[in-house]
């Protein structure tokens, strides 16, 4: 089965992902791009040339209008735009920082865990993340996934009835044009025993407007669970724009989750990450995870320490609704999967019972098991 097929040359379609050949307006993808757009300095030029020539550079319009060039400290400006510090490499970073090699059996698709898959689908994005884990993986040239490759995930996954979920990943799969996301929702969806498709994406954010009316009836379907799981690291990406497009999902039926990456010098404070929160339940998205950050290569000027991360996560815990409430987890480097770190609040009493940290880290006194215990005492 043909499942990407060649967009008919008659009918070139816009939203057709060709970053080099058609570039979309007003995205800035060069360093000199960067500079004329008044985002950083002119004498900043060389800098961004050395790390542009290691790393991809993609900004849309929707996110560079919120950079304040004027502060130095800008949480948006310093998620987009290069910085010398990338290309310090500490011998601790790789470039497949959670493994994903090691459980590749076939190409374009990772199977760590049994009841899921993940497929790479893309390995192109509407924005290069600073401090992204695949940023040895991602950028304009890399391509998508052939069609032969993608048979083969296919096959991989109708084989295996225990997959459960299928998650299409990349970089970013809502780079694709609604016709080809259609065509992978249905192939996807005449897989019987996959109850449930995850797009992971930075499009709601980075570019409102190509989640319109057509992405999302693409994305739909009427017999499935469609969960989109949003990548967002601070409020002010929650535009009116951000929010419509999260809207025109939510209105077709489809599933909002949110990922954030706890970044130093973006939302490593309590207000900013409260503040994120509360604009993704606005926006009907559910916060899932706090990632804690990567080893991905260059990138220990944004990584926080998981110290920190607890002890902000035990804050947000006091000035939160739990519906706002994200799990903190690492991804544990060499393939071995997910894992809350989160603040631990319980610990044995060294008596049979328990001590309950409350909210604001007073310990209390807990005994479980109390029927068991009474009826052995009768
Ligand atoms: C992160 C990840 C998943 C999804 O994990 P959840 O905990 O279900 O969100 C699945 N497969 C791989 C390979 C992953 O890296
Ligand atoms: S959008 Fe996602 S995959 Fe793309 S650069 Fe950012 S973090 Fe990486």
């Amino acid at each position: 089965m043909t499942i990407f097929t060649e967009p008919d040359q008659a009918e070139p379609e816009p939203s057709e992902v060709r970053p080099e050949t058609h570039p979309r307006p007003g995205r800035l993808t060069t360093p000199a791009a960067l500079i004329e757009a008044g985002l950083a300095a002119p004498d900043r030029l060389a800098e961004f040339e050395a790390v542009g020539e290691r790393y991809a550079i993609g900004l849309t319009p929707t996110l560079a209008r919120l950079v304040d060039p004027a502060d130095p400290a800008d949480p948006i400006a310093r998620q987009f735009l290069p910085d010398a510090r990338e290309l310090r490499r500490d011998p601790a970073e790789a470039d497949d920082p959670i493994g994903d090699d090691a459980r590749s059996p076939v190409e374009g698709l990772v199977h760590r865990y049994p009841d899921r898959v993940l497929i790479k689908l893309v390995a192109v994005c509407a924005v290069y993340c600073r401090f992204c884990f695949r940023r040895e993986r991602v950028g304009p040239g890399s391509g998508s996934l052939g069609p032969e490759a993608f048979a083969a995930a296919l096959a991989y996954v109708r084989a295996r009835p225990e997959i459960w979920e299928v998650i299409l990943t990349g970089g970013d799969p809502l780079t694709l044009s609604p016709r080809r996301i259609a065509e992978t929702t249905r192939a996807l969806a005449a897989i019987d025993h996959v109850k449930t498709l995850r797009w992971h994406t930075r499009l709601p954010i980075a570019a409102p407007e190509r989640v319109d009316a057509a992405m999302a009836r693409a994305l739909a379907l009427p017999d499935k669970t469609v969960v989109v799981a949003v990548h967002a690291n601070h409020p002010r990406e929650l535009t009116p724009e951000a929010r419509a497009a999260c809207r025109r999902l939510a209105d077709r039926g489809v599933l909002l989750v949110s990922q954030t990456v706890l970044l130093r010098g973006v939302n490593d404070d309590v207000a900013t990450l409260e503040a994120l929160m509360r604009a993704l339940i606005e926006a009907r998205i559910k916060p899932y995870y706090l990632h804690h950050g990567d080893l991905a290569p260059g990138t220990a000027h944004f990584r926080t320490s998981i110290a920190e991360g607890q002890a902000l996560m035990q804050a947000l815990r006091g000035r939160l609704s739990g519906l706002a409430l994200p799990t903190y987890v690492l991804d544990i480097p060499g393939g071995h999967g997910k894992v809350p770190v989160g603040p631990q609040s319980v610990r044995p009493d060294g008596e049979g019972g328990w001590l309950v940290s409350d909210a604001s880290g007073v310990e209390r006194r807990y005994r479980d098991r109390l029927g068991r215990d009474q009826d052995r005492a009768c």
